[in-house]
């Protein structure tokens, strides 16, 4: 991992920043924050300037770097730090990247990078959700022992690619891929809810934690193909006979706000998991996202925890019910871009940069 005093160094070199990007993911909403707050900015792609961008001026970056591979992105760090980049981690930045080559990167980058190492391990995660007191769904240990529908999903952040049900024993073995790292969750019957959150160390008012604030953005719900659409088919189990089985691959985002009452238990869950990540690594820095089940009983449970900006921020460029509520016109690309500016100006970039 760099050290905090290599980036130190980095940014005492550094005259304006330029926030900097993967051009996927989200980039289109933390280019145009960075613009409304002033940055200039970077989009890094693959091959080829990409082309969509120019259907969305107030959202194309203001310079592209284009790379042959994602893997040779360390080899372009000296050039990104002579541009003055800051990199802001998206969902697809770390896994394209992959997690040890992203905490590698000697690259000033938004956020706390300890997170990723508690994050991509789904065990430590588990650890760090238990520290908070977090409520999750039950972990299966012995597949052999399923006695009732689970979930089992690989480790990373695959938009659920390769993620499957399973009833039995059998039906584990039939998917499992045992190649790659994965777990077993009790599978939790109930509504999901993507709950968007931004932590600034920073923060001075608002909702305060105990060091700094806690802000909530948005909240959404995923598209997943196939699971989504397979019930206009017939049942599951007469589906899987015609060799049709379900997936849940992320295909879209679909706004939703949470029944009043449960925003207390919300804001609650963001506190004890922020409050868990300044004990255990230095904190979570900026946006993040708790993925849950709320069941029949009102109850929340955690099946997943994303460090970083998730796409279904992207719902909510101009503004959510919530974050209108905090300051009109702010998505989470603007509150990071607010974030480092406002560091920039009292001298705490160390704070939000790693
Ligand atoms: P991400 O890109 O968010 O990291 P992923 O590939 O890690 O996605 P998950 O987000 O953990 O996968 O799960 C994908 C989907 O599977 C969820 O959106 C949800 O529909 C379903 N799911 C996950 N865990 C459970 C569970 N324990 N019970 C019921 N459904 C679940």
């Amino acid at each position: 991992m760099v050290t905090g005093e290599r980036i130190a160094e980095i940014l005492e070199g550094y005259d304006d920043l330029v926030m900097a990007t993967v051009c996927s993911h989200s980039s289109l909403q933390i280019f145009h924050g960075a613009r409304q707050e002033g940055f200039r900015t970077l989009g890094i792609a693959i091959g080829q300037q990409p082309k969509f961008y120019d259907a969305f001026p107030r959202a194309r970056p203001d310079d592209f770097l284009i790379v042959d591979a994602y893997e040779d992105l360390p080899r372009h760090a000296e050039e990104l730090v002579d541009m003055g980049a800051v990199a802001v981690p998206h969902g697809s930045f770390v896994e394209y990247l992959g997690a040890k080559a992203f905490v590698d990167l000697e690259v000033p980058t938004f956020g706390n990078r300890r997170v990723i190492g508690w994050e991509s391990d789904r065990d430590k995660q588990r650890y760090w959700l238990s520290q908070a007191g977090v409520d999750m769904p039950a972990k299966i240990d012995n597949p052999d022992a399923i006695d009732h529908p689970v979930f089992v999903k690989y480790y990373g952040a695959k938009g659920g690619r390769g993620a499957f049900i399973a009833k039995n024993y059998d039906d584990f073995l039939e998917h499992v891929d045992k190649s790659q790292p994965y777990i077993i969750q009790e599978y939790v019957v109930g509504t999901r809810y993507y709950l968007h959150f931004f932590y600034s160390p920073l923060g001075k008012e608002g909702y305060r934690l105990s060091k700094g604030t806690l802000e909530v953005l948005g909240v959404d719900r995923r598209d997943e193909s196939n699971i989504d659409e397979m019930y206009k088919l017939g049942s599951q189990e007469g589906l899987k006979k015609l060799g049709v089985y379900p997936t849940f691959v992320v295909t879209g985002n679909i706004p939703v706000v949470l029944r009043e009452s449960l925003l207390p238990k919300a804001m609650e869950m963001g506190e004890k998991v922020v409050e868990a990540s300044l004990d255990l690594f230095g904190g979570m820095i900026g946006p993040f996202c708790l993925e849950t089940i709320v069941t029949d009983q009102l109850q929340f449970k955690v099946f997943e925890i994303s460090s970083r900006i998730v796409a279904g921020t992207n719902l909510f460029v101009a503004g959510s019910p919530y974050s209108e509520l905090v300051e009109p016109g702010m998505s989470t690309g603007r509150r990071i871009a607010r974030e480092l500016r406002r560091a920039e100006e009292t001298g705490t970039l160390l704070k939000v940069v790693s």
